[in-house]
């Protein structure tokens, strides 16, 4: 492997010249894994089946044109990958015969056009998003997507995945905010495509080269709204209500009590220190049953939480949200609101990464459910996960139709092989779970390796068939991320 990957980058190298990077054995396999939490688990044997032949990373248009037409040639795999956030294995190779194509020195922004209050920006598609937003808030205006992975990931990661951001009540999903969209396609042209035609496509299609996004005036405040409620239909009704209505909290988030409870003590000022809290998150995660009881034992509060947020200009829509909670005889109050926004950030890989070394595992699930259905998944998850490892939820990115319920699941067995196995089956329980209620098991963080076996219910219907005719089209001899979507 070591000697194909030299004589490869070699021959690379000299094909790119100086319109890429070819990087070293040490790259490639820190291309073997992206976010997904299951590769945690790989040592480097495993790490090495997914190891790319060689990473490139081209620095400019020329480059990834040059390595499209060559791959496409000699029917070599291409794996895109932007910041490497993805949490479900998307960008990760198959395997070791790829090359990963990165995008991060694509970085370039092109143009920003401005017309009053409406503004777009033309970006290289490998800008990383904290990048792209400090830019664009230099010039008075912001990004209408934002996801927690703002500083990690990129705008043509955004697009492959179906991104949705922190703003998506208000604003949706990446999708809404593409006003157009170039890519590189197998063969090496250069074409606009329909914004919608990249999405969701985990760079099986062709790799994205530079999008223009819609940009709102950087906003001059907020007005916050939490509610606490006895059960979960009640909130849910009135989120559903001021959807239809079209009124618009930029943010609005349902957690459930134990989420609720455990983000806002999280926030809360700690005399442990964080090794500390590591160590007893590891023994309660032994005891999933109990920790579950404890959780909700008949004194503990069991209140759902409802956050709002809305930006100033929205003066309207608070008022009209503030009177209709008003009138539900709930205690309000902002200050929960206030702390989810000043710590939205908050949650990051390094906390994955140092339950994982302590032998416990972290995973997350986005499921899209109609409104209806939301109560009895939500009810169906935690019955069929608690058990097995701690469990929290939320409701959020809703739109007139229903809601992704976002599920945190966490776990440890005796050793570490019984924590990996746990792992894979509350992953398998929770996947099977959200079937069988009729979910899709998919809202915005993709499907790659971890859902594959479960994509014909991961995206709205006719879709896949939809993807397969493109694929056909635009990449026949299936060089573009084998092994994922399709
Ligand atoms: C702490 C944390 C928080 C997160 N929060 C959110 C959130 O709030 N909302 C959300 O939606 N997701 C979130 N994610 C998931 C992740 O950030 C998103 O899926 C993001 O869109 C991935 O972007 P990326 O640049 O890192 O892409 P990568 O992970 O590198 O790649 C993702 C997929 O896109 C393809 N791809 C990447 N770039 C291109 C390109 N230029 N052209 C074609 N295909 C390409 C890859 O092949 C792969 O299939 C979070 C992840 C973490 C770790």
């Amino acid at each position: 492997m070591d000697d194909i990957s030299g004589a490869l980058k070699r021959d690379l190298g000299r094909r790119l010249g100086n319109d890429a990077i070819v990087e070293d054995y040490a790259e490639r396999f820190r291309a073997a894994r992206d976010c997904w939490s299951a590769g945690l688990w790989w040592d480097r044997e495993r790490a090495a089946r997914h190891a790319p032949a060689a990473v490139v990373r081209p620095v400019n248009l020329e480059g990834l044109c040059r390595i499209l037409f060559w791959a496409d040639s000699q029917g070599i795999a291409l794996v895109p990958r932007g910041g490497g956030s993805g949490v479900c294995g998307a960008a990760v190779p198959k395997d070791g015969e790829s090359i990963v194509v990165e995008t991060t020195a694509l970085k370039k922004i092109i143009r920003l056009e401005t017309l009053g209050d409406s503004a777009s920006v033309t970006v290289e598609a490998g800008m990383l998003g904290g990048d792209l937003e400090a830019a664009v808030n230099h010039q008075g205006y912001a990004l209408m997507h934002v996801p927690a992975s703002l500083d990690i990931s990129t705008v043509g990661g955004w697009i492959a995945a179906g991104s949705y951001g922190q703003l998506s009540t208000l604003y949706g999903g990446i999708g809404d905010q593409i006003q157009s969209l170039q890519a590189v396609f197998p063969g090496g042209a250069v074409e606009t495509a329909a914004p919608e035609s990249l999405l969701l496509s985990e760079g099986g299609l062709g790799i994205i080269s530079q999008a223009t996004l819609r940009l709102r005036p950087k906003p001059e405040g907020h007005f916050f709204l939490s509610g606490e409620f006895e059960n979960m239909e009640d909130p849910l009704a009135l989120l559903k209500d001021l959807i239809r209505r079209g009124i618009r909290p930029e943010v609005a988030r349902l957690y459930d009590p134990v989420e609720a409870k455990t983000s806002l003590s999280a926030n809360r000022r700690s005399f442990l220190s964080d090794q500390l809290k590591l160590k007893l998150a590891r023994l309660a995660l032994g005891y999933p049953a109990l920790l579950r009881r404890l959780q909700t034992n008949p004194w503990a509060a069991k209140r759902w939480l409802l956050v709002l947020i809305f930006e100033k200009s929205r003066h309207g829509d608070y008022l009209e949200s503030r009177r209709l909670l008003e009138g539900m005889n709930i205690k309000i109050d902002e200050a929960p609101a206030r702390l989810w926004l000043a710590n939205r950030f908050q949650w990051n890989t390094g906390k994955v990464t140092a339950l994982f070394e302590q032998g416990c595992f972290a995973d997350s699930l986005d499921a899209w459910a109609p409104w209806k259905t939301l109560p009895e998944l939500h009810r169906r998850l935690i019955e069929s996960v608690s058990p097995r490892a701690a469990v929290m939820a939320h409701v959020s990115h809703a739109d007139p139709e229903g809601a992704c319920l976002y599920l945190l699941i966490a776990g440890r067995g005796k050793s570490r092989p019984e924590s990996e196995r746990l792992h894979q089956e509350v992953w398998r329980l929770a996947m099977e779970t959200c079937v069988s209620a009729g979910a899709r098991v998919n809202h915005h963080h993709g499907v790659g390796l971890a859902k594959r076996e479960w994509r014909q219910h991961a995206y709205r219907p006719g879709w896949l068939s939809e993807f397969a005719q493109l694929k056909r089209w635009r990449d026949p001899k299936g060089i573009m991320n084998p092994g994922k979507v399709l």
